[in-house]
């Protein structure tokens, strides 16, 4: 993993120590001190230390007393991050849209705006645009800065996590951006940037819902398609953080050609703006008797050629099915390599659950014996929530991995 514990002043075994508390706390919810030292295997003498010290700094509460086990047995205090007293900012930058918003540290948004990426904006423009709409959220919710634990930024394309650097993101600017330089300086507040598919990977495993999971698989679909990997609990991003570009594996050779300027790729064969061109070629022909009497072709979207799907129109599920081929290749393909524990699912086109349980069967067919059934599940993460990923990368790297040795400053 990146280092970004240079130059604080603790020592790495008691940074390690707090965030294994932190970290319980989140996967389990309220605890005592005693079910922390069994569940961490530190003493119960060390965990009192540094959950008193955590609770001076205002990152611990006291919440209450915990139900006895026996009759005998004392009542504990149960201790809980405190979610109420720092918060959040959250950035997505997609090819189309970009949405911006600040929650608390529970993710419930206290306040979100979506504007149009794109315009004739430099990059520094645009990214100084959105530091003062993050200053007007901020001033609007008397939220200051100090309040601020940082701010999360998930992008398109290729992005250099230690530098916060975006070294290529298709469609939205040629050369690459500082994001985390430029909006550190206007902004005076931490920012993290990832690439997006990676950011909603690192939401998706930080759910309750995955605890125990080490390896994951994490596949976006809509509009293009990516994915993310996590090995043992770690983004894997390869040797030129590369790894995961499942879009732009090639299914088909000498197939469609791809953005990306190869031919046959598996994005190319299956993102949602292929199969609504295909669909549009089949409604002009009349082909798709559901969508014709429903549906406009010019402002065709992705959920309408899901709800045509699901009520049979014969159209539809022959492109559908088809793209489902190719998916579910690219899928089965990706899990030979890699044996995860959990391929998730994310976008739109997966919310039918016809149309996943047809990715079930096909991955069963191309993977005999891979219990697909429980490996490949439906994303847990609020998909209107655009900016969690954002969220999510701020709580793990500047929280969690960190021990929160920002907060409360006398750590040492
Ligand atoms: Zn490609």
């Amino acid at each position: 993993m990146v280092n970004k514990t240079r130059g604080l002043n603790v020592s790495s075994i008691k940074l390690r120590n707090r965030s294994l508390i932190l970290r319980l706390l989140r996967d389990r919810g309220p605890l005592s001190r005693r079910e922390m030292a069994l569940l961490s295997g530190l003493t119960p003498a060390a965990v009192t230390n540094l959950v008193n010290e955590m609770i001076d700094q205002g990152i611990l509460k006291e919440v209450g007393m915990a139900q006895r086990s026996s009759k005998a047995g004392r009542r504990r205090i149960l201790v809980d991050i405190d979610k109420e007293r720092k918060y959040i900012i959250g950035l997505n930058i997609s090819t189309r849209t970009t949405s911006v918003g600040v929650s608390d540290m529970d993710f419930n948004l206290l306040a979100h705006e979506e504007f149009d990426t794109g315009g004739d904006r430099s990059p520094a423009e645009f990214l100084n645009e959105i530091s003062s709409r993050v200053m007007q959220m901020l001033w609007k919710q008397s939220i200051t800065k100090d309040d601020v634990l940082g701010v999360g930024v998930g992008i398109v394309g290729s992005v250099d996590p230690e530098s916060g650097q975006s070294n290529l993101a298709y469609g939205i600017w040629s050369q690459p951006v500082n994001i985390r330089r430029i909006l550190e300086e206007s902004l005076e507040i931490k920012v993290v940037v990832e690439n997006n598919v990676r950011a909603l990977a690192v939401s998706e495993l930080s759910l309750q819902k995955h605890l125990g999971v080490s390896n994951l698989i994490f596949v976006k679909h809509s509009p293009g398609l990516g994915s993310a990997v996590i090995i043992n609990q770690s983004l894997f991003y390869g040797s030129t953080d590369c790894a995961g570009e499942i879009g732009h594996m090639v299914i088909e050779r000498g197939g469609p050609l791809c953005r990306c300027g190869q031919k046959g790729c598996l994005e190319a064969l299956t993102s949602a703006e292929k199969m609504i061109w295909e669909v549009k070629e089949l409604m002009r022909r009349g082909e798709t008797p559901w969508l014709n009497l429903n549906s406009d072709e010019k402002s065709l979207v992705m959920e309408e050629i899901v709800e045509a799907y699901e009520v049979g129109d014969v159209g539809v599920i022959r492109v559908v099915e088809m793209a489902l081929e190719y998916l579910s290749l690219g899928i089965a393909n990706v899990m030979k390599i890699f044996d995860p524990q959990r391929v998730i699912l994310y976008g739109p086109l997966f919310k039918s659950d016809q149309i996943f349980q047809s990715i079930l069967r096909k991955i069963d067919q191309l993977v005999p014996g891979s219990n697909s059934s429980s490996v490949v599940q439906l994303s847990a993460l609020d998909s209107d929530n655009k900016i969690i990923g954002g969220l999510s990368l701020v709580l793990e790297r500047l929280f969690f991995e960190t021990g929160a040795t920002s907060i409360g400053g006398k750590t040492a």
